[in-house]
Parts: C-alpha cells; sequence; structure tokens
C-alpha cells in the first residue's frame, strides 16, 4: 500500500492545504522526506464531522452482525498489511519490531473481542419491567430500557502504541462496536501508519456498503484541527491519550459547548508500587529487578510505567535500592518515540534531581543517538515528597523515585496523598496482610487497577480489565480505555414507556428475538 499524505474524509482521500507535515524517524533524528502530508483545515474537519453526523442513523440501526463483521474484517485488513506496517511504525516510532508485532496482534485482538461483544448483545443492557395496572394507589406503566449509541466521535490517537490506542485502536474499536461512527485525528508521531491503518477501515466500509462518514481520517500541524473537531457540534463524545494539558485543554473545550459533551482523556499517571517490609525482607532482590524490567521496558513510554516505590526504610529497602541500581545502570538507553516527548523526559528527569532532598542513585547507559532516554532512579523521603508538588508530576520516559517512609503511618500517608493512578502495586507476602488491608481501601480511591505481586506495565484486554482512574490519571474515573467494558463511554440509556410492540426496538421485543440475555423484573433470563 502507498502512503501519499492524504487525509480520509467519508470515501474521499483529500489532499490537505494547509500548513503540511512530514513524518520524523526519532532513531535518525530526520524528517522522513516522502510523502508530505497535506495539512487539514477546520472546514476540512467540519466535512468529516458532517458526514459522521449523516452515517450516524444508518449506521447505528445496521443489524448488529454487519457491525461485528465490520470491525472483524478491519483487524483482518490490518492484519493483511503484513510486514509493511510494522516496518513503517518501526521507522515512525523507533520501536522494536517485536513490540510493534506485539502491538499489532493486541489491535486485531482487540477489534475481534469487539465484535463478539457486539454480537451477544449484554452492551445494550436490555431491560424490561412489567405494568403493574392494578398497583394502588397508582399503576406503574410498561417500561423498557436498552444502551443505544451515543453519537460521532472524535479519537486522538495515542503517541505511545501506533496501533492499539491509534486509528483503529481500543477507542475507536469500542466506539464503532457502539454504533458511532469515528473521525480520528492521526497522532503526528505516527502519519504514515495512521494513513494505511486508516486506508483499511476506509476500504472495509466502502467493500461492505457502509454509510459514508462511518470513518474519517484527519491530519494537521498545531492544535487547531483538534479543537475544531471537539467543538464541532457533531461530535458527541471524545476519546483521548496524551498529556495532562492536551486532556484538559480538550475537557475545556467540550465543557464550554453550547452542549457540553464528554471527554474520556487518559493522561498522567505515575503508578505507585508498594513494597511492603516482608516482601522485601524475603525477595527484595528478585523485586527490584522485575520492578527495573517493568520501568525500562519500551523506554518507559507506557501509561502504567511505574514512576513511584514507596517502601519503610531499613536494611530490606537498602538492598532493595543497590540492587535495583545495578541493575539500571546496566540498561541501555532507548529511542524515545518524538523528539518532543524526549525533551520533556530530559527535562522531567533534570527537575526531579535538582529538587532539594532528591538524590540521582543511578542511571542507564548513556545515550548513544538524538532520542534516546538514559534511564535513571531517584531516592527520597517520605517528609519531601510530602511536601514538594513536582516529584508527582508524570515524567513520560524510564525513570522512578523512591520513596523512604520512616513507618507504616508514613506509607499510608503517602498512600493518601498520590494523586489518581491508572494502577497502584503491592508487592507483599502473607505477613504483610495486616498493612495491606489497611493500604486496599484507600489505594481502591485512587487508582482503577490495584495489582499483587505483578508489576502494572502490561493491560489485558478483557472483560473484567480498568484501564482508568481518579483524575489526572482520565478525566472520568466511572469509565475505563481498555477492555470490552470501554464500550460504555459510547452508550447511553433509553427508557421506553408504554410503547406498542410495533414500535419497540428488536431488543426490548416480547418474543426476544435477537436471544438476548435481559433482566426481566429484575431477574437475568433469556427470556
Ligand atoms: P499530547 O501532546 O497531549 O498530544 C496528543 C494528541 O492531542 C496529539 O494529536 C495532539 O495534536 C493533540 N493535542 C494536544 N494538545 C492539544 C490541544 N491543546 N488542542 C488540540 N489538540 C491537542 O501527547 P503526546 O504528543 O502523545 O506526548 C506528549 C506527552 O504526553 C508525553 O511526554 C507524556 O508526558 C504524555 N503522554 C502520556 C500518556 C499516558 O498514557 N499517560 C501517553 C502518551 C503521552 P498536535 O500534537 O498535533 O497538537
Amino acid at each position: 500500500m502507498s502512503i501519499t499524505g492524504e487525509m480520509l474524509i467519508g470515501r474521499q482521500a483529500v489532499r490537505g492545504a494547509e500548513k503540511s507535515l512530514h513524518a520524523f524517524n526519532p532513531a535518525t533524528g530526520a524528517d522522513i522526506a516522502e510523502p508530505v502530508f497535506g495539512g487539514g483545515s477546520v472546514a476540512d474537519v467540519g466535512r468529516a464531522c458532517d458526514l459522521a453526523q449523516q452515517a450516524f442513523e444508518p449506521y447505528r440501526h445496521l443489524p448488529l452482525t454487519v457491525r461485528a463483521e465490520f470491525l472483524e474484517r478491519i483487524a483482518d485488513g490490518i492484519t493483511a498489511l503484513g510486514d509493511a506496517l510494522i516496518e513503517r511504525a518501526q521507522q515512525e516510532s523507533g520501536l522494536p519490531k517485536a513490540r510493534l508485532e506485539g502491538e499489532r496482534g493486541r489491535t486485531t485482538g482487540q477489534l475481534k473481542l469487539f465484535a463478539q461483544v457486539v454480537r451477544a448483545g449484554q452492551w445494550l443492557a436490555a431491560t424490561l419491567d412489567s405494568p403493574l395496572p392494578e398497583r394502588k394507589p397508582l399503576p406503574r406503566s410498561d417500561l423498557r430500557m436498552q444502551k443505544i449509541a451515543l453519537g460521532p466521535v472524535a479519537v486522538f490517537g495515542a503517541s505511545n502504541f501506533p496501533l492499539a490506542f491509534s486509528v483503529a485502536g481500543g477507542d475507536t474499536a469500542a466506539a464503532l462496536a457502539a454504533g458511532c461512527p469515528v473521525v480520528v485525528k492521526a497522532h503526528p508521531a505516527h502519519l504514515g501508519t495512521s494513513e494505511m491503518v486508516g486506508r483499511v477501515i476506509q476500504r472495509v466500509a466502502q467493500e461492505m456498503d457502509l454509510p459514508e462518514g462511518v470513518f474519517s481520517l484527519v491530519v494537521g500541524a498545531g492544535n487547531a484541527i483538534g479543537e475544531a473537531l471537539v467543538a464541532h457540534p457533531a461530535i458527541k463524545a471524545v476519546g483521548f491519550t496524551g498529556s495532562r494539558a492536551g486532556g484538559v485543554a480538550l475537557m475545556r473545550i467540550a465543557a464550554a459547548r453550547a452542549e457540553p459533551i464528554p471527554v474520556y482523556a487518559e493522561m498522567s499517571s505515575i503508578n505507585p508500587v508498594f513494597l511492603l517490609s516482608n516482601a522485601l525482607a524475603e525477595r527484595g532482590e528478585s523485586i527490584a529487578r522485575g520492578f527495573v524490567d517493568s520501568l525500562v521496558l519500551g523506554a518507559g513510554q507506557f501509561c502504567t510505567n511505574p514512576g513511584l516505590a514507596i517502601a519503610v526504610d531499613g536494611d530490606a529497602l537498602k538492598g532493595f535500592i543497590a540492587t535495583a541500581s545495578s541493575a539500571l545502570s546496566g540498561k541501555p538507553a532507548q529511542t524515545m518515540l518524538t523528539s518532543g516527548i524526549h525533551a520533556a523526559y530530559e527535562a522531567g528527569a533534570g527537575k526531579l534531581a535538582g529538587i532539594q532532598g532528591v538524590e540521582a542513585v543511578a542511571h542507564g547507559v548513556d545515550a548513544t543517538g538524538p532520542t534516546q532516554a538514559c534511564a535513571a532512579l531517584f531516592v527520597t523521603d517520605a517528609q519531601t515528597f510530602l511536601a514538594t508538588p513536582a516529584l508527582e508530576d508524570e515524567v513520560f520516559g524510564p525513570t522512578s523515585t523512591i520513596v523512604r517512609c520512616k513507618d507504616e503511618q508514613e506509607m499510608l500517608a503517602v498512600a493518601e496523598h498520590v494523586e489518581g493512578q491508572l494502577t497502584a502495586t503491592l508487592q507483599m507476602d502473607r505477613a504483610d496482610l495486616a498493612v495491606a488491608h489497611k493500604l486496599v481501601p484507600v489505594l481502591e480511591r485512587k487508582a482503577g487497577r490495584i495489582l499483587v505481586n505483578g508489576f502494572p506495565t502490561g493491560v489485558e484486554v478483557s472483560h473484567a480489565m480498568v484501564h482508568g482512574g481518579p483524575f489526572p490519571a482520565t478525566s472520568d474515573s466511572r469509565a475505563t480505555s481498555v477492555g470490552t467494558t470501554s464500550i460504555e463511554r459510547f452508550l447511553r440509556p433509553v427508557c421506553y414507556q408504554d410503547f406498542p410492540a410495533e414500535l419497540l426496538p428488536e431488543a426490548l421485543a416480547d418474543a426476544n428475538p435477537l436471544d438476548l440475555w435481559r433482566r426481566r423484573d429484575g431477574e437475568i433470563t433469556r427470556s
């Protein structure tokens, strides 16, 4: 497939006439000369959104089997791109081949899982309350409820997952599964990869004769087209993964609209790991090695990267720091996704090093390339941490700070103090249960996922996964952006009161023609 540098608006390939963009190879630090990507205008965004609005009604009413097939054929089309897709993504991201192949599998698996979800129809949450005509003092109506698609969704592809959180990533899969047309704003860090995947979606939509506008892909330099996308009246929800500043800016635009809309932004998390005393004493060395491996994975460019470790001070913690320092000092520098992310990493790590009361205890092998990150480990004490908000800032990359606490109480104070997180981890043994019992209720309030004896990097795409959490981890702690329940973000409930049978949606018809599991008078039944 050739990459042309055009946007994909409905069934058209459109060359943007605004400021042009080049893809960038972070390994060489140079632009990729060809093709030039034409930057889209606010009018291009408007056209994509208008088409999405027109597509919404017919798309959401397609049989569920058609919607499911759409997702499956996108997955197959991505697989069929073969090595060309991986090579382009490698060139644009600096990520290793094996990582990108794994990410492609995750992307196609995610699409196919959502196809199963669409077919099973549980997301409809079909609910029937029988009428009670004899009820005194007032009769009860016939009440039926199902969930319907929210409307066109704007998706901002993430820099750190050029496939799995991008054009055909989790947000797009969930929105299309829900019955929502999608307008994707390509991340400037992987323009060619975005076009390749976008062309697959566009082609499948055309082959299946789906309504034009069910999918569009826009490209642009600077914030203007992203702002226009969120502000467009046709857009009814936003999916975003990126910086706290970017997410908050989009939340503000969405809230200031004549019709405010939800923004599901995944932003900033430092993913605290609590090293409980008995686990630390028994197996501190192996925890330290696992911790460092998790920290440097993918050059630390994971939203679940363990940026903070907390433990009670003592010999076991000293041993942990010594092992972690030695493991980290042997870790090679790795190419980061963009020069901007690299610059932000350097600035963030530099800022940590400059904070009074923070000691730099280890750094990885020096960088040899233009955008390479050298891993770093810092140590501070709980009082400094509690008094220094900057120590909570996400440093996107392979850097972590270890917080020494004088006792269990101080560890609990740190847990209470931290901002909202995607994850929190307990490294613990059975002998640590008493303190774990005190930490868990605090961590439930702080994080979307709590792990025991694991490391937070690695997010399974499954039914029970929660990839969310209180602000600033996300803009809405009630949602997850990974896993099948992420479809909920793009649905809303509608109640049908005293509807004649002829007017009822299929999911709520008496005979249950879709063969759904439904809640009928409070009981889950297949009738
Ligand atoms: P970003 O700067 O927030 O950009 C993400 C996307 O949002 C881009 O398409 C960007 O478009 C757009 N955007 C950002 N601010 C906007 C605004 N004010 N108005 C309209 N559109 C806006 O994130 P990034 O480029 O991926 O990485 C930068 C930093 O984000 C990293 O250093 C890291 O701190 C953080 N990050 C966090 C996670 C996480 O999951 N926690 C993941 C990735 C990145 P333009 O660039 O074209 O304006």
